[in-house]
């Protein structure tokens, strides 16, 4: 709102409340959709690190989101229950659930609330009515319309303004910034529609967020967030909403997110340059390589969505990923070798029975210095980049491992990458096959081969020996 950094201050005390703009749950979430979603709960997980209680409410569009936004069209929900001879609900519902499941894949903190648009008709109905008694409403043949020449300040969120403001010509409304709060059913067949002090209908798409956050959160609660599409229309929207009908703010500070790009265009389902975590997964993307990616950059930056890109993800994540697994030629086979009492050691085919040993141990500290500059990094406006470049001087510094393990640990709390967790397989498949194929090559005496596959693990961030107990593979920083 003020088109500067500033300082955060809670409205109460250590707590902090946010309102996040959820999606509309008529098709799977794309990973354009999902960065915005990880830019969030960057946001929250930062809060918390910070000794902030958060509470965040996230709205579910299921209901008024129309295919054109001069509020016009279809419903979006109700066309994609039309096209697939599913019910609304049906619709809802499993888009939902899937929405959830990705989160969950990306290892985004949930939500205190989520809260479906559908069950919060009588608040929206309530709302319009404040609006209509202070007089910034009319009605026209098609709905009830809110009156943005009456608002003063209009479009200032942004410094988009009125005249700037993004606007659409509807036959439906006197003024291209005005917009619906209320649609008729009119000649419609739709299955979600309910009862109002203006006729049969259902809520425009912008009022659900105004009516959920003030109840949920109160008006004003601490941070909207939202991806920055939504800046100039929908977030002035609920401004004007909220504030014509309460004289006060909506919220004290907006947090958005840039886009997520391919080849310089933002990802858009109707662009269709999107991709989804199951296409990712398709190609063997494991959904924390995205999260890594998108983490990694700063939030008010163009995220460039390509190939390399990901490569560059996994690459890293391996590296963190090591600093708690290192690998050894199978045990089992070092056994038996050992007790064979064989020369043949630098012969055994070792490759693929490559296993990961957990080396963490809880007798590591965390760094001061490193958490300070950590901490500065996150603190100035979640900068991101910055903070991977401490998480990097950190691991190439001269602490223990143990204390770098503690360290980084900590550090997860807001990377989020589940390092604790992640155990076993620290050597990725694709690496171990590579390693194995060298083995075949070196056996062939292959030299050539073997040099090349050399360099193809080394572009996965890993390095590989010959013992004369087989491959041993390293990270190779
Ligand atoms: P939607 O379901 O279309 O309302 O979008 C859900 C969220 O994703 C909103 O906060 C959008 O601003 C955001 N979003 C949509 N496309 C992108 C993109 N390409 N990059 C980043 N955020 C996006
Ligand atoms: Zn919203």
């Amino acid at each position: 709102m003020g088109r500067k950094k500033q300082e955060f201050k809670p409205i109460k005390r250590g707590q902090v409340s946010v309102y996040t703009c959820g999606p509309t749950v008529y098709q799977y979430a794309h990973i354009g959709n999902l960065r915005a979603y990880l830019a969030e709960d960057i946001l929250r997980r930062v809060l918390g690190y910070n000794g902030y209680k958060v509470r965040q409410v996230m709205n579910i569009t299921d209901v008024g989101h129309l295919t054109s936004d001069a509020d016009t069209g279809e419903d979006k929900i109700e066309r994609e229950a039309k096209k697939t001879g599913k019910t609304a609900k049906e619709i809802t519902k499993f888009y939902t659930e899937q929405f959830i499941r990705d989160l969950k894949a990306l290892n985004i903190e949930l939500p205190n609330k989520f809260a479906w648009a559908s069950k919060y008709i009588k608040e929206q109905i309530e709302l319009i009515k404040q609006l209509e008694k202070r007089g910034y409403t009319y009605k026209t043949s098609d709905g009830i319309y809110f009156d943005t020449a009456k608002f003063k300040n209009y479009g200032r969120l942004g410094g988009v303004g009125a005249g700037k403001a993004r606007v659409w010509h509807s036959p439906y409304k006197k003024r291209e910034t005005d917009f619906a709060l209320w649609k008729f059913s009119g000649m419609q067949k739709r299955q979600q529609e309910w009862k109002s002090p203006w006729g049969v209908g259902y809520p425009g798409w912008h009022i659900e967020c105004s009516a959920i956050s003030t109840k949920e959160l109160g008006q004003p609660f601490d941070i909207h967030t939202g991806g920055e599409d939504h800046i100039a229309t929908h977030h002035n929207n609920e401004i004007a909403q909220s504030e014509a009908a309460y004289g006060k703010p909506l919220a004290h500070y907006w947090f958005h997110n840039a886009f997520m790009v391919v080849n310089g265009a933002k990802m858009a389902k109707s662009a269709g340059n999107f991709y989804t975590l199951t296409d990712l997964a398709g190609q063997g993307i494991e959904p924390m390589v995205f999260r890594y990616l998108a983490i990694s950059g700063h939030y008010r930056q163009k995220l460039g969505f390509s190939k390399s890109a990901l490569v560059g993800a996994q690459n890293s994540l391996n590296k963190l990923r090591a600093v708690f697994a290192v690998s050894l030629p199978s045990s089992s086979g070092l056994t038996r070798r050992s007790s064979q009492k064989t020369k043949m050691d630098s012969r055994l085919p070792l490759g693929h029975e490559l296993e990961a040993e957990w080396r963490g141990n809880d007798k590591g500290k965390v760094d001061t210095t490193y958490k300070k500059r950590f901490l500065a990094a996150i603190n100035d406006d979640l900068n991101m980049p910055k903070a991977m470049t401490v998480v990097w001087e950190l691991l190439k510094s001269k602490k223990s491992l143990s204390d770098k393990q503690a360290t980084l640990l900590d550090f997860d709390k807001v990377l989020g990458l589940g390092l604790k967790d992640h155990k076993p397989s620290a050597i990725p498949a694709e690496v171990k096959k590579l390693v194995s194929e060298r083995e075949k090559a070196r056996k062939a005496k292959d030299w050539q081969r073997s040099d090349k596959l050399r360099d193809r693990i080394a572009k996965l961030g890993f390095v590989v020996e010959d013992t004369n107990r087989g491959p041993r593979i390293s990270t190779n920083d």
